[in-house]
């Protein structure tokens, strides 16, 4: 015997293979959901996600696509749609790039950047409102971006690509939010500080965050569990009266 499908639905999760995405994942499996686990290149990682999930007793599905692709993101939904019916996304891949000032960036970092990062979020959020939406015969849900708190400091001299790209997410959370409120969905982001991830490897520090602790009133970087905390809680009914809201993770910062 399998394990039987949850009642609260399907919380598709992009880029749950490791850091956030991966916490988010297993928090939105411990509230009841079962999990599409999005991941880009390591499926050994995002495997060992589902098998976590399943442990909790839910479902999950794994499922390779870049969401820089919409070919991909389009067979993301595609196969979420057999497995269940949609109740939250988590929009959480995201990528940065090696410290550079913007005059020495080039079009194609800037464009990766763009549309990792802004263009994947919009898709994956239209596809959700599609099958969401009361207007379009859903039952509504919840989907929460991945902001940072990068556009409130501009990121100078590191990525000011990355903050553009996440002041793009707070006025897509923001518009969205409005647009479909009065069809059941709830849109909102988190704006993580400086979290203990594999991310700032890619950006080629990969101990920032200890080097940046002492600027961070709290004294620390903050843990991928303490974000999908509120992920967590944003999707929840316990969440029911707030949208269009960006709520800030970070110690301070
Ligand atoms: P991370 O540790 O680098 O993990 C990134 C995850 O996204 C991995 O699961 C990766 O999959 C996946 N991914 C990367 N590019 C993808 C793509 N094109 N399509 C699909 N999946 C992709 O990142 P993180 O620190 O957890 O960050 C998660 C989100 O939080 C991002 O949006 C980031 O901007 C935001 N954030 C992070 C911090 C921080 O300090 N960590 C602060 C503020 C905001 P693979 O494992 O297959 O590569």
């Amino acid at each position: 015997m399998g394990i039987p499908a949850s009642d609260l639905g399907v919380a598709i999760v992009t880029g749950a293979s490791r850091g956030i995405g991966r916490a988010c994942a297993l928090k939105l499996a411990e509230d009841g959901y079962d999990i599409v686990a999005n991941y880009a290149g390591n499926r050994a990682a995002a495997e060992e996600v589902a098998r976590a999930v399943e442990a909790l007793g839910r479902r999950a599905l794994v499922v390779q696509g870049d969401v820089g692709s919409e070919a991909d993101i389009l067979a993301l939904f595609a196969a979420a749609d057999a497995f269940g019916r949609l109740a939250v996304l988590v929009n959480n891949a995201g990528v940065i790039d090696v410290a550079q000032r913007v005059d020495e960036m080039s079009a194609d970092r800037i464009t990766r950047m763009m549309t990792i990062n802004v263009v994947g979020s919009f898709l994956c959020a239209r596809e959700a409102v599609k099958r969401m939406s009361t207007r379009h015969g859903g039952k509504g849900g919840a989907i929460i971006n991945l902001s940072s708190i990068a556009p409130t400091l501009g990121a100078p001299g590191q990525y000011v690509d990355y903050a553009a790209s996440k002041g793009a997410i707070d006025a897509l959370t923001l518009g969205l939010g409005r647009e479909v409120a009065a069809e059941g969905i709830r849109v909102n982001a988190v704006r993580p500080g400086l979290i203990e991830t594999d991310i700032h490897a890619s950006g080629g520090i990969p101990d920032r965050v200890s080097l940046l602790a002492d600027t961070i009133p709290i004294k620390r970087g903050g843990t991928a569990e303490e974000v999908a905390e509120c992920v967590r809680w944003l999707a929840s009914d316990k969440a029911s009266y707030v949208l269009s809201t960006v709520l800030t993770v970070s110690g301070g910062r």
